[in-house]
This record gives C-alpha cells, structure tokens and sequence, in this order.
C-alpha cells in the first residue's frame, strides 16, 4: 500500500514524501481513513510503529479543510504525558504541516510560561500539552479549550501511571462535547478501558502489534548477574562491543546519577535523564545522545517514555523494571523501522521475579548468557530482619502463602499503586 491511497491531500503526501517515507505503517493504513470519516478511535500502538503520523495526518487534513476563525482558536489539543513526547510531537506536527496553513505549539512544565503563553495569544490552531501546565494555564484564563474539534491522549497508560487521571477529567470536563476523540495506548488495564468507555463514541479498534508482544527485530539476552558487578559489566560491555549509541534504564534517579558518574570516571561520555534534571538539561542530553556525541544515556522509565531516537542499536535494562508493561516499553526504543537491536537486562537474584513477570506478560521466555568472569553466583542468605521496605518483592509471597513469587492481580495494583507515588516526579 502506498500513501496516496488512504485519502490524504497533495499538501500532506509532499511533507511526507519530504520526510523520506514510502509506505505506510500498519497503524497509519490502519488508522489514517478512519480518522479522515471523523470516527473517534481507540489505538492499541506503542512508540515507535508510526502512531503520530497516524492520527496528525488526517487530523491536519480535517482543520485544513474546515474553516478557519480569524482568531485561531484551538481546534485540536494533543495530551502527552512527559515533556520529551510533547516536544517530539510538536517536531512531528511541524513537519508534515509544512505545506499547510496550520499554526502548532506546545506548553509543558517545568519552564517559564511567558514564551508558551505568547505563542498561545498569536492564535494555534494544534496544541500539544502535558496535562499539569495545560491546566495551570487555563485557570490563568490564559487558554480556552471551547473550541476544540479533535482530542488526542496519546500514550493514555502512561498518563494513568503517572497519575494524571483527575487532570485528564478535569481537561475533558473544559471541552466541548461535540468532538472527535483519539486514545492511544501501548497497554490496555482495566483504568484504560474504563476511561475510554467514559468519553469515546462507538470507537473504531484499531490494533497495530498484538497486545503485549515485543518487536520482532529486537534481540534480547539476559544475562543472570551478581547486583554489586553490575556497573563492572556494563562497562566491560559498552567497551568490548565498542557500543556507541546505548539507552540504559535504572529504576530510580538516584541510582541513574550514580550510574552516570561511573561511567564518566570511565571515560565514557554519558548523560543521565530524569524528573530531577531541567528541562534544558534534559534537552541537552538527548540532543546529544541523537547526534553521537553522548554514548550512554541513563534513563528512568518516564524520562524516557516516548522517545524517538531513530535507529537505536542498543538498549540495557540495567535494573528490570517491577511493572512488567515498561520492559516492552524500554525495549521497542530499538529494533525500529526495520532495523536489529539488542536489548540486554542485567537481571540480580533479588530480580528473578521481575523476569517471571516479564516472561509471563510476553508468553515466552527470553534467552541467557554468560559473560565470563561475570557469573551469578549462589544468592545471598535472606537476612530476616532486612526491613520491609528494602525487602519489599516478599510481602506478596507471604500473602499468597503458597511459595509462588508470582504476584496475583491485587498485589500487582497494589504494588503498581505504590510505585505510582513516585512516578510523577521521574
Ligand atoms: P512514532 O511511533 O510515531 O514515534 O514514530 C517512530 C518513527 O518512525 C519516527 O522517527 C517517525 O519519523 C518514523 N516514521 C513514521 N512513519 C513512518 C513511515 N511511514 N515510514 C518510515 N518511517 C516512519
């Protein structure tokens, strides 16, 4: 399929002509004509498979065909959960408005107002924002979202886990309720549908990977390791593999710093991104990272969630993540477009179930390795007055009391709920 067939005008089909696409994505064939009918949509999509071409396409199709107000209200408002994915989203909309007459910004947190406030009183016809600063704002009486004609939530789990369900009802609440609406999402938990059933129309499905997979592109390895030689072993494979381009993944931020400063006494240019970071720092450091001059990028999920960094070769869970949805997450960053990435995990014994939930979301157990010089060795002792809170992976198994480590559902929402806390700021 080419993209001239799925309805979209010459103006559209040269932005992306000019960005170098020649088919369209599974998502985008699927995606784009039901959008162009005005159908509100419910997308099953991660990053990386083409969702933004997927609905900006036909939604600067729909604005440019309808009539514009000389005031320039906002017609169409882009809820992104983190900071990098808005700006990225405002990179993507720029593009393939080039040929148009559509006026794109985006406003986010963490950095003063007055330049997004400027840009907002010249009239936009396509806003993209993260939920806190789209809300500051408007009780400011500095934005009116009345005219909105099309909402996106994009990467809508993403904003649930960050906590952002009562903005986002807030923000539903401030628009008009004839609209079309578009959900995004990687994963679907029961709060997902829930939402969904609570504001989209007799939705279209719309399915880009079966739920739950993982690319197919991505070779992944686990390799069993002693926690206190981790930070040896990934330096010895960054070094080996004469490795260029690496997004590593800790749990913590605290724990992304320390890492990054190994790394550095190593000679090895690193940066660290995280909630704790400016938002010019973590501009900087990704803007680095794209163009070669950073070789590791430490990152916490959030930091990470959404970015687009073309043609990344190698991905490293240096901690596994305790949401088994954000190893899918962390690893569809590589193996894009139809190149090979590796995606390797340092997995210590306190981490074993971590890697059966993992294994569990994806139906199949994912391949080990030995790096010599490095092997597991026996697990330590279980020091039986390690307090609760350092020991927190055994609570369930005592609860189930039936030997298996495996959390049953109500652990996992309880264990989701309390990691939620700290996510916000990640
Ligand atoms: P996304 O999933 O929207 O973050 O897109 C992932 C990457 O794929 C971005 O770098 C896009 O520029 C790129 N992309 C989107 N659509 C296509 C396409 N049809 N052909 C090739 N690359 C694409």
């Amino acid at each position: 399929m080419s993209f001239n067939s799925l309805g979209l005008s010459d103006s559209l089909l040269k932005a992306v002509g000019k960005q170098g696409y020649t088919t369209p994505s599974p998502i985008q064939e699927k995606c784009i004509p039901v959008v162009l009918q005005g159908k509100d949509v419910l997308a099953s999509a991660q990053t990386g498979t083409g969702k933004t071409a997927g609905f900006t396409l036909p939604l600067l199709q729909i604005l440019s065909k309808r009539q514009q107000s000389q005031q320039r209200p906002i017609r169409s408002l882009i809820l992104t959960p983190t900071r990098e994915l808005a700006a990225q989203i405002l990179e993507n909309v720029k593009q393939y408005s080039t040929f148009l007459d559509i006026r794109s910004t985006v406003i986010f947190g963490g950095v003063n107002q007055n330049p997004q406030v400027k840009a907002l009183k010249n009239g936009v016809d396509v806003l993209i924002a993260t939920p806190g600063r789209l809300l500051d704002l408007h009780q400011q009486g500095l934005l009116r979202l009345d005219r909105v004609e099309i909402l996106v939530l994009d990467e809508a789990d993403r904003m649930l886990d960050m906590g952002f369900l009562r903005d986002i009802k807030r923000i539903l609440a401030l628009l008009p309720s004839k609209r079309q609406n578009l959900l995004f999402s990687a994963t679907f938990s029961k709060d997902i549908k829930q939402l969904a059933n609570g504001f989209l129309h007799h939705p279209v499905l719309v399915e880009a990977t079966p739920e739950n997979t993982t690319a197919e592109k991505v070779n992944q390895k686990i390799y069993h390791v002693d926690k206190v030689k981790k930070r040896a072993i990934i330096i010895k494979l960054i070094k080996d593999g004469n490795w260029q381009q690496v997004l590593v993944f800790t749990r913590t931020k605290h724990g992304a710093n320390n890492l990054c400063k190994k790394m550095l006494a190593q000679n090895i240019s690193a940066a660290a991104i995280h909630g704790n970071k400016t938002q010019g720092a973590r501009t900087k450091a990704l803007a680095g990272f794209k163009d070669g001059a950073i070789r590791v990028l430490v990152a916490t999920d959030i930091a990470a969630r959404g970015l687009d960094i073309p043609l990344l070769p190698h991905v490293v869970n240096f901690e596994l993540p305790n949401i088994p949805e954000d190893y899918v997450h962390r690893i569809g960053r590589t193996g894009r477009a139809g190149a090979n990435g590796i995606a390797i995990s340092l997995v210590a014994h306190d981490e074993a179930p971590y890697l059966r939930d993992i294994e569990k979301l994806l139906k199949q157990s994912l391949p080990t390795g030995v790096i010599e010089g490095f092997e597991q060795g026996p697990a330590p002792a279980i020091d039986p007055n390690a307090s609760k809170q350092n020991n927190h992976r055994r609570k369930p198994k005592k609860k189930n009391g039936d030997g298996n480590w495996n959390r049953n559902k109500k652990s996992h929402s309880n264990n989701r709920n309390r990691n939620n806390s700290n996510r916000r700021s990640n």
